[in-house]
């Protein structure tokens, strides 16, 4: 890729996220010869774009890190050389005009509200978009099956799919290469992993981050459409897989597809959201030191929405390998702490032999997302008395891509690499599996209740570490 074009370019994605990622993956030279232009709907001056600049890319050029002589030196010229353009993408011809005065190939970041990427893209033209065109979709990814399939749509008559990047920062390299490493280069691990060996698997993102003025999208998602549809889903994908031949893009994101073609929430026959899925919401409590207001005292809350703050669903992968298998995914606010990991429970062994006491715990495997660690609980002879079950962890550390999230994001989108992007039909997948439950939250049948901030959550919830 020549040129990176953010559209949106004065938006808080694009300062808190974008722009730190794009200046570590300069700084750390690996991504060489990028010219950056940014476009907005505010008419800014060069010199606030500067500003904007400088301020996002603060943290690469500081000393330390993994940032290179040679990649400061790059960051520097970029920044010198970015220019903002003031543009309505929505208007008729004007993305396009633009566009024929930039380099190719092009990247093109819609870090824009849905709707407006979805105009904007309404009225571009094949013929607008430079050879080797790549466009980089944020999410949401439309707001439903339908519409994420209508957006396709539009896209596919822009662009190939493989130059179609939609956005999931938490599918970073780490996460999908350290999942994929653990399961398919241990022998000790594959043949054992099926509904013959596991009792279920756990993906919890739980966070003590409060809604922190993020009202205006947030009390539209809630915890279910902000990262069950689509983070959550796309972990479990990659944790249920099939084993790819290789780590292609195709070969990958097809053993993706697959799996959330096979997935419902509950039972596909008989589906009971009531039974299948929980939500929550925060009220007023302490975190830490910190004093939390309850939910909808929160600015910008309303609580007709009926928001929730914390979700769980359980899904089956409904195939040969993971039939009646529980997945179970959750996710929530203002929890008492962070805990970002993937857990999987094994069945307990078919007869332990007569004589040994004490606890014969199931053997568990946790995979952790930030930090990445690997901790296997299992059981071993207890220490004083031999005959004793004890329980003992073996841990690691996992190895981590030093670039930020986004960086990960835009090293392949400016690589032309899709591994990390999701693809269209799974893109779709998500919203179908989420679709029947979202409809019934909305009409009641799934009670919102309710936690302190900084509590583990409503009483009665409990995951495989309480
Ligand atoms: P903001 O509302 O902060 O920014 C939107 C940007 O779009 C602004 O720069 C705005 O320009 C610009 N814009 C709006 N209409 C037009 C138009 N007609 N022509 C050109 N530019 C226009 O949104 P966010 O940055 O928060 O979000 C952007 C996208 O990223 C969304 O899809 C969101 O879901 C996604 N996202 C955001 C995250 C975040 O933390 N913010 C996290 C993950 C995803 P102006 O200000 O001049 O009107």
């Amino acid at each position: 890729m020549k040129t990176l074009v953010i559209l949106g370019a004065s938006g808080d994605l694009t300062g808190r996220l974008l722009l730190p990622g794009v200046a570590r993956l300069i700084a750390s030279g690996r991504a060489p010869g990028i010219t950056l232009v940014g476009a907005g709907n505010d008419d800014w001056s060069a010199a606030k774009w500067q500003k904007r600049l400088k301020d996002g890319f603060a943290d690469a050029l500081a000393p330390g890190g993994d940032s290179t002589a040679g990649g400061i030196k790059e960051l520097r010229a970029v920044k010198k050389n970015s220019s903002y353009h003031h543009l309505d993408v929505t208007a008729a011809g004007v993305l396009g005009k633009f566009l024929a005065t930039v380099e190719g190939p092009v990247a093109l970041y819609f870090a824009l509200p849905p709707a407006v990427s979805q105009k904007a893209c309404e009225v571009l033209k094949k013929s607008d978009l430079p050879a080797g065109t790549r466009l980089v979709m944020e999410k949401p990814f439309g707001s439903s099956e339908e519409s994420a399939r209508a957006l396709n749509k539009t896209l596919a008559r822009l662009v190939a799919e493989d130059r179609i990047h939609r956005v999931d920062h938490f599918l970073g390299k780490s996460t999908v290469l350290n999942i994929m490493g653990l399961r398919f280069a241990n022998r000790l691990l594959e043949p054992l992993w099926n509904a013959e060996h596991i009792k279920k698997v756990e993906i919890i993102f739980d966070e003590d981050l409060t809604l922190e003025n993020r009202a205006r999208y947030y009390d539209h998602a809630g915890a279910g459409r902000d990262m069950i549809q689509s983070h959550l889903l796309q972990i479990m994908a990659i944790m249920a897989m099939e084993p790819p031949a290789t780590l292609n893009e195709n070969d990958v994101r097809s053993s993706i597809a697959a799996v959330l073609r096979a997935s419902t929430i509950g039972n596909a026959a008989a589906p009971d959201y009531a039974a299948s899925t929980r939500r929550a919401r925060y009220t007023a409590g302490t975190i830490g030191r910190r004093a939390v207001p309850d939910y909808v005292a929160e600015d910008g809350v309303d609580p007709a929405n009926n928001t929730e703050t914390l979700a769980e669903v359980e899904v089956f992968v409904n195939n040969w390998r993971w039939a009646k298998v529980p997945f179970i995914l959750r996710s929530g606010k203002a929890l008492r702490g962070n805990r970002k990991e993937a857990v999987v429970t094994y069945k307990p062994v078919p007869h332990l032999p007569g004589g040994f006491t004490g606890v014969d715990s199931p053997t568990r495997l946790h995979i952790g997302f930030g930090p990445e660690t690997l901790t296997l609980d299992i059981d071993v002879n207890g220490p004083g008395d031999l005959f004793t079950l004890d329980r003992v962890q073996l841990e690691t550390d996992l190895s981590s891509d030093p670039l930020l999230p986004y960086g990960e994001v835009l090293e392949g989108v400016l690589s032309g690499d899709p591994l990390l992007s999701v693809r269209g039909d799974t893109a779709e997948e998500c919203w179908r599996i989420v679709e029947p439950a979202f409809a019934a939250w909305k009409d009641g049948s799934v009670p919102l209740e309710s936690y302190p901030a900084g509590s583990a959550g409503p009483a009665g919830w409990t995951t495989s570490n309480d």
